[in-house]
Order: structure tokens, then C-alpha cells, then sequence
């Protein structure tokens, strides 16, 4: 229960990534709001979580919607404590490509930045108001290896994750100099089998040679899962992580360590 007494949003927590971290903070003992565009599937995640859980419709694109889910919670709670900023789109299933730097769409390009960083940054924007009054608030944002690396087919992706790597440096700096009982993280997963992918993966046996051919090019030889996210995020938002602010996570199953290339060995020769 390291999460006891502590008051959580969660963004696009209707499924992948988002779901893993709302059930596992409230297995933690956190008050957990559920948020998502998917009212319906979002409702059925607050209601399988039980009494500790209720769900509100929030687009985080709209700072509108950030400015009611704000007074709401206020209303409702006095102060919030915990704010993951989960919610991301690559655009494939939603918006026209390609996504490429030579030819990409320049609507898909900005619809792709409207979640995934104005997202972000307008989550952080009204999260300070109303962690002022925590004894001891976190911002979680998740960001994504690829805001790392750059990803030649989902350069908006890749710029999205990149911006949001660099806004969680700020947010913590600006936090740390008002003496805001504020931190603020970001966590990069890599290759997390979720929905996200399946636009991605096909079906059936295409489905299982996608996930093979992926998992063979990861270090630790296999994808994540949401809970692995999910441990990472509990970590971040309790107090043991009460000294870290402005770092990053990074859970990519060895991705990012480096590449694998290397000469061949004597008695591979
Ligand atoms: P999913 O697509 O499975 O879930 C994302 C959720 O966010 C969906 O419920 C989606 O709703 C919701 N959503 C989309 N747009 C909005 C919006 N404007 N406002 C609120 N909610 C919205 O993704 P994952 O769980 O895989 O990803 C979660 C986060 O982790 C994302 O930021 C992603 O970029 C990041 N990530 C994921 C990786 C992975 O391998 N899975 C790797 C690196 C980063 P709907 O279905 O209705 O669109």
C-alpha cells in the first residue's frame, strides 16, 4: 500500500498502459480518477476497480476539459496528488498519413501533437493548481523511447515524445524554484504490447510473426507488458521516489542500452 491516501488522474486510462497503472495505483490504496475520451470502456475500468475508483470523460487536447476536470476534482477532493499523463496516439488508426519527414500531412502531424503534447503540457499546467495543496505531489508523463530515437515512419510520434521528454525537465525545474511540493518524471517505455499496436501487427499468424520479429530485436528477447509500466509509475508517484525530479525512466526491455552489433566471435568465424 505505498499509495495510501493519496488522490490520482490518470489520462487515456480506459485501456493499454493507462488501465495497468489506474488498477495498480488503487491496489496501492490511491483514490483513483479514471479518465478517457472512451466513456464506455472507461466506465468499465472504474467499476471493475470498485469503490476507490470513479470515471471522468476527458479529452486531454481540450483545455476546457482540463479546466472542468480541474474544478471538479478541487470540488470533489480539495488537491490532487498524483497526475499521469498516459494518454497518446501515434495517428495511424485515426488520421491520414504518411508520417514520414518528406511527405507527412500536416493536419495529422499537428492532430498527433494536440494529444500528445499540448496533451501533456496543459495536464501539467492545471495539475500545479491543484497539487499546491498536496503534502507531496508527482507528475508522471509518459513519454516513449521514441523520445529518444528518432522513428523515420512516425516522425510526429517521435517529435510528440521528444517535446514531452524536455517539458517534464521544465516542470520540474519550475516546480523546484517555486517551492511547489511538486515533482515531475518522465517514464519511456519501448515495445509495450498494448492496443497501440495492432494497426501494426495484423492478424492471426501475420500477428504472432509481427510480435516474434519485434521481440527478436529486443535485448531481454521479449515485448513488455502494461504492468511493467505500471510498477515503474507506482515507483515515480509515491515517496520513495520523494529526492528524484526531472529524470527519466526508461522500460524498454534493454532497447536503448545500445545496439547488439558486434564483430563476430572466434567460433562464430
Ligand atoms: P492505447 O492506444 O492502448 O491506449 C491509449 C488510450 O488513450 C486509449 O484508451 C485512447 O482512447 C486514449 N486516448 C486517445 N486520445 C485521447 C485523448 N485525446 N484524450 C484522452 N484519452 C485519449 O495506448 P498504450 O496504452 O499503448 O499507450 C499509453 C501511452 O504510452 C501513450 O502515451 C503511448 O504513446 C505510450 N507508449 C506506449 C508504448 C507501447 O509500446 N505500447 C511505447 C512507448 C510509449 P481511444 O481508444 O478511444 O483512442
Amino acid at each position: 500500500m505505498r499509495l495510501t491516501n493519496k488522490i490520482a488522474l490518470v489520462t487515456g486510462a480506459a485501456r493499454g498502459i493507462g488501465q495497468a497503472i489506474a488498477e495498480e495505483f488503487a491496489r496501492q490504496g490511491a483514490a483513483v480518477i479514471v479518465t478517457d475520451v472512451d466513456e464506455q470502456a472507461g466506465q468499465q475500468v472504474a467499476s471493475d476497480i470498485g469503490d476507490s475508483a470513479q470515471f471522468l470523460p476527458l479529452d486531454v487536447g481540450s483545455e476546457d476539459a482540463w479546466a472542468a476536470i480541474s474544478e471538479r476534482v478541487r470540488d470533489d477532493f480539495g488537491r490532487l496528488d498524483i497526475l499521469v499523463n498516459n494518454a497518446g496516439i501515434t495517428g495511424f488508426m485515426s488520421h491520414p498519413g504518411p508520417f514520414d519527414p518528406e511527405h507527412f500531412n500536416l493536419d495529422s502531424w499537428h492532430a498527433v501533437h494536440r494529444v500528445n503534447l499540448d496533451g501533456v503540457a496543459l495536464g501539467c499546467k492545471y495539475a500545479i493548481g491543484l497539487m499546491k495543496h498536496s503534502p507531496a505531489a508527482s507528475i508522471v508523463n509518459i513519454s516513449s523511447r521514441s523520445g529518444m530515437v528518432g522513428i523515420p515512419a512516425a516522425a510526429a510520434y517521435a517529435s510528440s515524445k521528444a517535446a514531452v521528454r524536455n517539458h517534464t525537465k521544465s516542470v520540474a525545474l519550475y516546480c523546484a524554484e517555486k517551492s511547489y511540493p511538486i515533482r515531475c518524471n518522465s517514464i519511456h517505455p519501448g515495445a509495450i504490447l498494448t492496443p497501440i499496436w495492432e494497426a501494426m501487427l495484423g492478424e492471426g499468424e501475420a500477428r504472432q510473426q509481427a510480435i516474434a520479429a519485434i521481440a527478436a530485436d529486443i535485448p531481454l528477447q521479449h515485448m513488455g507488458s502494461p504492468q511493467d509500466v505500471a510498477f515503474a509509475a507506482v515507483y515515480l508517484a509515491c515517496d520513495e521516489s520523494k529526492y528524484v525530479t526531472g529524470t527519466e525512466l526508461t522500460i524498454d526491455g534493454g532497447i536503448l542500452a545500445g545496439s547488439s552489433a558486434r564483430p563476430p566471435t572466434s567460433d562464430e568465424e
